[in-house]
């Protein structure tokens, strides 16, 4: 297949139009305006093959996911998303590959609002690189470090769908294909909830997205804010397919420590739980209380998962392999 020049290549798919830039792709550096009275919120995200993906992943999906996940960043700081740039390293150069992973990627941008402002092209082993720039209101940053001892701690949607797919994909469960479906669907077709960001800007003291697992991600929070928190298992949020299968171990792992679901973790004062019910009722999107924040104890671990009887699980934040 002949491949393209670099100059071809960047502006067949990656010259698009944009809504609110000054200068976008073509010079050497795009210039951007940020509105009075807001501050810039900044973040990248890569995405190395054989280590984010499999070698022979969906352009499109790719796309997708490689936006998703920094969108998602935006998204846990209350930002509302407005540029990103796109670094690229690519073994060739081929058209199908280019124009289905610049769909998937320009789709969830348009969505968004964002625009796509430059980047970078090189030649070597598929990397994508994506840095994502957003607004918001000068001092409403949502952050790891405001929880505070008596908070709620919420988080969105489902769990441990996406790290259920990865078992199931690596064998380590069975899953039945229509369910597999839908969990391979979290998976490479992740939701950024940016919505629920900029809804909870003066709502939660504290947020962060889940793409390591509910338990090392709520433990940063812990870390950052010196507190600790106390979950309860059956208030996890499970989706139909994670539910059939709570029995296997796997799948407890994948709903407490399973990674890249890119739901919001989050505290916020009891006295916001209507507020937040009114949220979720706004924007259609599940938002279960699942636990409270502690004061941190020396020597205690930082998350604690009461099971129904209310005695702690024996479980490990962060680690997959301390699961009992
Ligand atoms: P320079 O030599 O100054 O680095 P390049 O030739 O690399 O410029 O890029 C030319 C223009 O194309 C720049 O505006 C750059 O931001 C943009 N660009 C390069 N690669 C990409 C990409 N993958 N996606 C979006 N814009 C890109
Ligand atoms: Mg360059």
């Amino acid at each position: 297949m002949a491949e393209l020049s670099e100059f071809e290549l960047i502006r067949r798919f990656f010259t698009h139009p944009t809504r609110h830039t000054q200068l976008g792709v073509g010079d050497d550096a795009a210039v951007v305006r940020v509105r009075r009275g807001m501050e810039l919120a900044v973040s990248t995200d890569m995405l190395l093959s054989g280590r984010h993906f499999f070698r022979d992943a969906d352009p499109r999906g790719l796309g997708h996911k490689a936006l998703a996940v920094n969108l998602s960043d935006m998204a846990a700081m209350g930002a509302t998303p407005r540029w990103a740039t796109l670094s690229l390293a690519l073994p060739k150069a081929e058209a199908p590959w280019l124009r289905a992973f610049a769909d998937g990627f320009m789709q969830l941008a348009r969505k968004h609002g964002v625009d796509l402002i430059g980047g970078d092209t090189t030649r070597g082993p598929l990397a994508i690189c994506v840095q994502i720039m957003g607004e918001i209101s000068v001092g409403q940053a949502l952050r790891r470090a405001g929880a505070r001892v008596g908070d709620d701690i919420w988080v969105s949607g489902h769990l441990g769908d996406a790290a259920l797919a990865l078992a199931a994909l690596t064998k380590r469960i069975m899953l039945k294909p229509p369910e597999l479906e839908t969990a391979m669907r979290r998976l490479h077709a992740p939701a950024p909830r940016v919505a629920l960001g900029e809804a909870l800007r003066k709502i939660a003291n504290s947020a962060i997205d889940v793409s390591d697992g509910l338990l090392a991600d709520l433990g940063h929070i812990c870390e950052r804010s010196r507190v600790a928190a106390v979950l309860e298992f059956e208030r996890l949020p499970a989706s139909a397919v994670m539910r059939r299968y709570l029995e296997r171990r796997v799948a407890r792992a994948a709903l407490l420590a399973g990674g890249d679901d890119y739901e919001l973790c989050f505290s916020a004062s009891p006295a916001r739980h209507r507020a937040i019910l009114a949220i979720a009722r706004r924007i259609g999107l599940t938002l279960t209380r699942i636990g409270t924040v502690r004061r941190a104890v020396r020597g205690a671990p930082l998350v604690t998962v009461l099971a129904l009887d209310g005695t702690p699980m024996n479980v490990k934040y962060g680690g997959f392999e301390h699961f009992r």
